[in-house]
């Protein structure tokens, strides 16, 4: 057990004045005429409320989590939940500021935790993201088992890497599920087997920078429900791994309670209700201009170019470390998007 991790240390957290001994109604006041923000919140404060002794809220510092922290500070009558944010490592200094900014206005606390490997350590170990985490995934087990990125049969293939069955499959466009093959990314393959990758990728950077250190905070713990903000229209891996808001301690391979609030707010929704309840978002969307926060320029970010301008503007520092981290994986993606359309 990891005691840097302990977050119950028996005081409690908070000092917000939000609705402690009020109902539903009360803690509704001023909300939109909006029957998603309503039934969503009905939902909130029905499941925050049940008798769970440990809730923790993650918080990005990033626009869906304003709208869930938002949420939970009206649902939460107790003030039993405990708020943590995770320094990956390339975090922008606007979403610092607004942790505090946070902290403040809710009269809460944030912990902050630095996870053992953050990003830059990750990378470093075991290789830069690179398109998106499925390529990734295969492209880092194709690297380690020495493949020399030529094209074949499945059954050639799988008989000098028999120890490589699903990344094989993926080169090979075996699996029956379209979007789980190579040939979902445009002429990767030809482009991979023109340029073979001089630098390892990975998507290791993820699971030791974030997930991990979740599942760490939890498991410590013992935290009895998970909140976190993640909206079904996200649309991308992340959104897909859930089915609804709720998921069951009891379900298959569930080992706690997880919620996500506003798992079924639309674009829109999450405008009424920010406009409504007067929730502010940090800089890095009403001054930067950014649609998304986290890891600065992550290569997987459809956006990671424009991020790159951004930062290289409001966050010079940041740029250098970020550009210098993921050069290998720019350069490559620049190659294989030119690859592209050069032959299109
Ligand atoms: S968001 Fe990108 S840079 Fe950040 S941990 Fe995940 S893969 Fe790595």
């Amino acid at each position: 057990m990891d005691q840097s991790l302990m977050l119950w240390t028996g005081e409690n957290n908070s000092a917000a004045t939000v609705n402690e001994s009020g109902t539903v109604f009360d803690a509704m006041e001023g909300f939109p005429h909006n029957m998603t923000v309503v039934d969503n919140f009905v939902r909130a404060w029905t499941i925050i409320n049940r008798p769970y002794k440990k809730v923790l809220a993650t918080i990005s510092g990033g626009s869906d989590s304003d709208v869930v922290l938002d949420i939970c500070s009206k649902a939460d009558k107790e003030k039993k939940i405990k708020y943590v944010w995770i320094n990956t490592g390339l975090e922008y200094q606007a979403t610092k500021d607004h942790l505090a900014f946070l902290e403040k206005k809710y009269g809460i606390t944030i912990t902050k935790i630095r996870p053992k490997m953050p990003v830059p350590l990750a990378v470093k170990k075991f290789g830069q993201p690179f398109l998106n985490k499925r390529a990734s995934e295969y492209i880092a087990r194709l690297q380690k088992h020495g493949f020399n990125w030529v094209d074949g049969k499945y059954e050639d293939l799988i008989r000098l890497y028999p120890k490589c069955k699903s990344a094989i499959a993926w080169w090979c466009n075996m699996y029956d599920n379209k979007r789980l093959n190579i040939d979902n990314n445009k002429m990767l393959k030809e482009f991979m087997i023109e340029n073979p990758p001089a630098f390892k990728i990975s998507s290791k950077c993820c699971y030791h920078a974030k997930k991990s250190v979740i599942h760490n905070i939890i498991n410590t713990n013992k935290v009895d429900l998970s909140v976190f903000g993640v909206r079904k229209a996200e649309g991308g891996t992340r959104s897909t791994a859930y089915k609804s808001c709720f998921g069951s301690k009891d379900a298959p391979y569930g080992e706690y309670d997880e919620y996500r609030p506003v798992w079924w707010y639309l674009n829109g929704d999450k405008e009424e209700y920010c406009k409504a309840c007067d929730v502010t978002h940090s800089r890095c969307y009403t001054e930067y201009g950014l649609a998304r926060t986290g890891c600065c320029g992550c290569p997987f970010g459809r956006d990671f170019r424009h991020e790159l301008e951004v930062a290289k503007e409001f966050e010079p520092k940041l740029y250098s470390a970020v550009t210098s981290l993921f050069k290998d994986s720019y350069a490559y993606m620049k190659a294989y998007h030119e690859f592209v359309k050069a032959r299109s």
